[in-house]
């Protein structure tokens, strides 16, 4: 185990947050974890686990022991008459998965290429773009239970996923998923019912497929590297059909439960808020749902903004905000 004190986090996260942990640790095997779960009981701290901290607003000092998960490992791990079953370690970057699964002729998750952060924490708010989330291909995964201290299997009715929603969100702390494997069809045909995808043939290829969405998601999206930012900062509102006949000109998504999805950034976005700013936090110029660091912004600095976007949202529209990335 080897525990490292005032661990910078500044570089951990993709908003950039000047951020450090009071102690954090590496974890490469899940037979560490025990010992590290131990460790942080016997100083009095909690633990928490960061992949790629592209989905986390981190406290300046995070007073925890932080576990920085880096499992590796991918491989076919089995085949059925309809699916290839691929699995990852929870530490492997989400892309290059992606990709190395495309490149191996097993397509199924390119509508999901470049999503930051790490296969781990995937699950955790059922990743979705372009019109798949992960639990359309989800097959199981492996975590260890810190309550139990065991590691368990879940399948997909474990999960609780709903839209960006997981039984992992839930109960945060819980578990720590260790390895995710999907079920990829071996009969595929491109998801294409999205802007921008709609004009694919059913026999295009997957990686044509794949990079029209790296395209799409440059064309929207700011570089975290060079403009630091959690994506989307704010989950789009889902309201009942009475709630949304009162906003007459919003863009409405139905949704199967009878319900509709609102877009946050519309609603943003109408406020006047589009490359907004409060010091060195604002709004990306390009996109109102996506909060950016202009540069040494802190917690602080975040959740004064994102107040004050959430308050003018409810004072127009009479929407409540929930924000998405992690409070850590
Ligand atoms: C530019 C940009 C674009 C984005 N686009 C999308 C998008 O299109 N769709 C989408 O869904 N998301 C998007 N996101 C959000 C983010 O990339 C995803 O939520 C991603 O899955 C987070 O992964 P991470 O490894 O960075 O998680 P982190 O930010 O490190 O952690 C997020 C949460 O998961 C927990 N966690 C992390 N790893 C584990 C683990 N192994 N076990 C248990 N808990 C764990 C953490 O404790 C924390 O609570 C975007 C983010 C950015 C910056």
């Amino acid at each position: 185990m080897n525990l490292i004190a005032d661990f910078d986090l500044t570089r951990e996260n993709t908003l950039g947050l000047k951020s450090a942990a009071r102690l954090a640790a590496r974890i490469t095997q899940a037979e560490a974890l025990a010992a590290l779960l131990d460790e942080a009981d016997r100083r009095g701290m909690n633990f928490t686990v960061l992949g790629g901290g592209s989905n986390v607003v981190l406290s300046e000092t995070v007073e925890a022991l932080v576990g920085l998960m880096r499992i590796a490992g991918r491989r076919l791990s089995g085949q059925t008459a309809t699916h290839n079953l691929v699995t990852a370690g929870a530490g492997e970057n989400w892309h290059d998965f992606v990709t190395w699964t495309v490149g191996r002729g097993m397509p199924g998750l390119e509508n999901l290429a470049g999503i930051p952060g790490t296969v781990g924490a995937a699950p955790v708010q059922n990743i979705g773009a372009y019109g798949v989330q992960l639990s359309d291909v989800f097959f199981e995964l492996s975590a260890f239970d810190t309550k139990t201290r065991a590691i368990e299997t879940f399948k997909a009715a474990d999960c609780g996923f709903g839209y960006r929603q997981s039984r992992f969100k839930i109960e945060p702390g819980r578990h720590v998923i260790l390895s995710v494997t999907l079920a990829l069809p071996r009969d595929w045909s491109p998801t294409k019912a999205y802007a921008g995808l709609e004009g694919f043939p059913d026999d295009a290829a997957p990686a044509e497929v794949m990079a029209s969405v790296l395209a799409l998601r440059q064309s929207k999206l700011p570089d975290w590297r060079s403009l630091g930012n959690a994506g989307s900062f704010f989950h789009n509102p889902v309201v009942s059909t009475e709630e949304a006949e009162r906003l007459a000109d919003a863009p409405r998504y139905p949704q199967p439960d009878g319900r509709v999805k609102l877009s946050a950034g519309w609603l943003i976005e109408q406020c006047g808020l589009k490359g907004e700013r409060l010091g060195p936090v604002g709004t990306y110029d390009g996109h109102a749902l996506v909060l950016v660091n202009h540069g040494g912004a802190t917690r602080r600095d975040v959740a004064r903004f994102a107040a004050f976007v959430r308050e003018r949202v409810k004072a127009r529209f009479g929407v409540d905000l929930v924000q998405e990335p992690v409070e850590i």
